[in-house]
């Protein structure tokens, strides 16, 4: 076998010390000396008394390690014919290591020189591990023996039984592919892995990256799968604990790779001592590993935390989709992972390091670059005394592994991590965030603050809205005699009992103020170290209380109808609800609008009806406009906005939204979008948004205020005096 970077040592068994050289070529295998480290050390001895300090220096001075092997190329297809382009290309792991060596990261030069590099210079290069093969009883730590038998077996096989055996295995989610060399590749990649993470546990390097392949995450205790025949990671750790029960109990692994590594998470489901951490594109459990064929086993959703003594110690990221970057990468180590491992607290951790979530990656369709792989490494360093295992899984697109790959080793060596902004997060993936963290807010400490038990209070727990909105009626009941307006409805929730309000005598009154607005606006001042919020540090401001003052002070009759931004339901279980969506809105404003308009207002002998909306429930100013033929029975529409401008228009009547423009006063909120170019601020001009005006505030309470005597006197002046003219035939201030 004529192979240049194929280690000619003979393979020490699991239990001897790995060796390791300064160079590719090198065949004996330095160890890095007591004396060596020793003699670097003195020369920055300061002073006696110092030994603490000197004890971390010189870990600072422990080189990195890179293992590798050509030989692991030699696992390829057999079935060569159907697909010869398979992404899980053998040039994977060549390529990264030559761009290691034309980074300069491992020395390439004569063996003469080897000794001084020792002396004199120990940490400029990446020592080299020797990959050895992985034995059974290894293996077998985390495999069957029937599974490790399969895999041997291969290697007794006729080609033509190979091909046939890749190209079925090639279907579905086994998505496998063997040869001829696959069995002694899947050895030395588990060996590579074993002696990887051994050197970096024993304390022997600072830390180490194994150029490996085929990759682990997805091999199943007793079955092979998507590219992967032994898991590599697991095994490794596996024999780290058994032979450092001591020093080595604790293990992290985190899986970066784009897809979730099943293997690893169903390896360790049940250990509380590894705690595995995985980001991965999950996508409702259609991209791949996907759902599992037995629907008993867990699969890579949020959910699934462990199971028994093992709870808590499983953390899935799982993304909603692909295309997440440095800024769903970042935020998630520092909101979710870097907490977690931190309270964790590892003595070894070891990193499933699969590229394809790489920018340039297409298989994986996500846009991480290189500065935030070193980012991510930078931040595990912090950990386990730095002690850092890197471990190649996916990714296939050469170029972005093998700069990706390079970024991590340069950060192994010490190369401080680029600088680099804190890109945006997508809401999507800070939802997922959010519920990561309540979902493993029982098993660790950090990611309780702020997370809520409901379930926990029981009957106990009252929604705020609703407490306010209880308030607000007994207020609008002492000061103005207002009390709750029956609306018939299919099923009775809490939100509803106080939600629309009315004046007493409102059927005999000629004015008739209709006011349809959004809850209370809520401020609160969080304590910052726990997050808990004390009723007296929380603020409600209400600016339409005095728009009902107003009215009731000039002889309106008044409606007012709260629309929550979520309907409460006895049977809720989740602490944060998100706001209805515009479809539900819609949904409940127009049953609600409606009603009042068949079975109350079309029915009163009102003369001067204003509609008031407020908010993002002025969407039912627009519901009853376009659902009902009312506009000649309304003197005027005034609407204070924040959110969606809503067009009022309609293909029955063709003048509604001219009407609109005549009959209404639109504030929009002085911050809004649509003033941020020309375009949309000249669209916001037409006829169907009614008659626009930008505020000079933000924030519904203060327009409301700032406002208040502009509206009251176009109300005033828009006023049929006797009681005879159409007001609706006068056009706008
Ligand atoms: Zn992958």
């Amino acid at each position: 076998m004529e192979s240049e970077d194929h280690s000619m040592v003979d393979a020490p068994n699991g239990v001897t010390q790995p060796q390791l050289s300064g160079n590719a070529e090198d065949a004996f295998g330095i160890q890095p000396s007591k004396e060596d480290t020793d003699m670097v050390a003195e020369e920055f001895e300061p002073e006696e008394g110092w030994e603490e300090l000197n004890s971390v220096k010189r870990r600072g001075l422990l080189p990195t390690g890179v293992c590798y092997d050509d030989r692991m190329k030699l696992h390829a297809n057999a079935d060569f014919g159907h697909a010869p382009h398979h992404p899980e290309d053998p040039r994977r792991v060549e390529e990264i290591m030559k761009t290691f060596k034309k980074a300069g990261l491992v020395f390439t030069g004569p063996d003469t020189e080897l000794l001084d590099i020792l002396r004199n210079t120990p940490i400029k290069y990446m020592w080299r591990i020797v990959a050895r093969e992985a034995t059974k009883q290894e293996i077998c730590t985390v495999h069957t023996a029937g599974h490790y038998d399969w895999v041997q077996d291969l290697s007794n096989m006729s080609t033509k039984d190979l091909r046939n055996l890749s190209h079925t295995l090639d279907q579905g989610r086994a998505s496998l592919y063997v040869g001829a060399m696959s069995y002694e590749a899947a050895l030395l990649s588990a060996g590579g892995a074993i002696e990887t993470c051994k050197a970096v546990a024993s304390g022997q390097l600072k830390n180490a990256f194994a150029i490996i392949r085929p990759p682990g995450h997805h091999a199943e205790y007793d079955s092979p799968m998507g590219f992967c025949l032994f898991n590599n990671v697991p095994i490794a750790a596996k024999v780290c604990q058994l032979e450092y029960p001591d020093t080595c109990r604790k293990i992290l692994i985190l899986d970066w790779d784009v897809h979730h590594g099943n293997g690893v998470q169903n390896m360790f489901y049940q250990d509380p001592n590894v705690l595995y951490i995985s980001l991965h594109v999950y996508q409702n459990g259609e991209f791949y590993p996907g759902k599992p064929d037995n629907p008993m086993l867990p699969d890579g959703d949020l959910d699934k935390v462990g199971e028994g003594l093992g709870k808590g110690k499983n953390v899935n990221i799982a993304w909603p989709d692909q295309g997440m970057g440095d800024g769903e990468y970042l935020a998630a180590f520092q909101k979710i992972v870097m907490p977690i491992a931190h309270e964790f607290n590892p003595d070894l951790v070891i990193i499933s390091a699969g590229f394809d979530a790489a920018d340039g990656d297409e298989l994986g369709g996500c846009f991480v670059t290189p500065p935030c792989y070193a980012h991510m490494t930078h931040m595990l360093m912090s950990l386990a005394n730095g002690r850092v295992a890197v471990c190649l899984e996916g990714g296939y697109n050469l170029k972005a592994i093998s700069q990706s790959a390079l970024a991590v080793a340069r950060t192994l060596m010490g190369e401080p991590p680029p600088q680099m902004g804190m890109p945006p997060l997508s809401k999507e993936a800070a939802r997922v965030l959010a519920r990561v963290q309540a979902v493993q807010a029982p098993y660790w400490e950090c990611m309780r603050p702020g997370i809520i038990d409901i379930q926990e209070y029981g009957d106990g727990a009252t929604r705020l809205h609703d407490v306010i909105r209880g308030y607000q009626r007994q207020i609008l009941s002492q000061k103005h005699g207002m009390v709750p307006l029956f609306i018939q409805r299919e099923a009775l929730f809490k939100s509803f009992e106080n939600q629309v309000l009315v004046t007493p005598g409102i059927q005999t009154k000629r004015k008739v103020l209709f006011i349809i607005h959004d809850p209370p606006e809520l401020q609160a001042m969080p304590d910052v170290t726990d997050n808990t919020v004390d009723p007296h540090n929380a603020f409600t401001l209400d600016g339409v209380m005095n728009y009902v003052d107003w009215a009731n002070k000039n002889d309106f009759g008044v409606i007012d109808a709260n629309v929550p931004h979520y309907i409460t339901h006895p049977e809720d279980i989740d602490p944060f609800t998100p706001r209805a969506d515009e479809k539900t809105l819609q949904d409940q404003i127009r049953e609600l609008v409606c009603y009042i308009w068949d079975n109350y207002l079309q029915l009163y002998d009102v003369e001067d009806l204003f509609l008031l909306g407020v908010g993002n429930a002025y969407l039912g100013v627009k519901v009853l406009l376009t659902n009902r033929n009312c506009k000649n029975r309304i003197a005027g529409v005034v609407n204070f906005v924040t959110g969606n401008l809503r067009p009022v228009k309609s293909e029955t009547d063709p003048d509604l939204s001219s009407w609109y423009k005549r009959n209404s006063l639109v504030f929009v909120a002085n911050d809004h979008a649509c003033w941020s170019d020309e375009e949309l601020a000249k669209k916001v001009s037409k006829k169907r948004f009614g008659r626009v005006k930008r505020s000079n505030q933000v924030g519904l309470n203060r327009m409301m205020e700032e406002h208040a005597a502009e509206v009251h006197e176009w109300i005033g002046e828009r006023l049929s005096q006797d009681g005879s003219g159409n007001t609706t035939e006068e056009d706008g201030k």
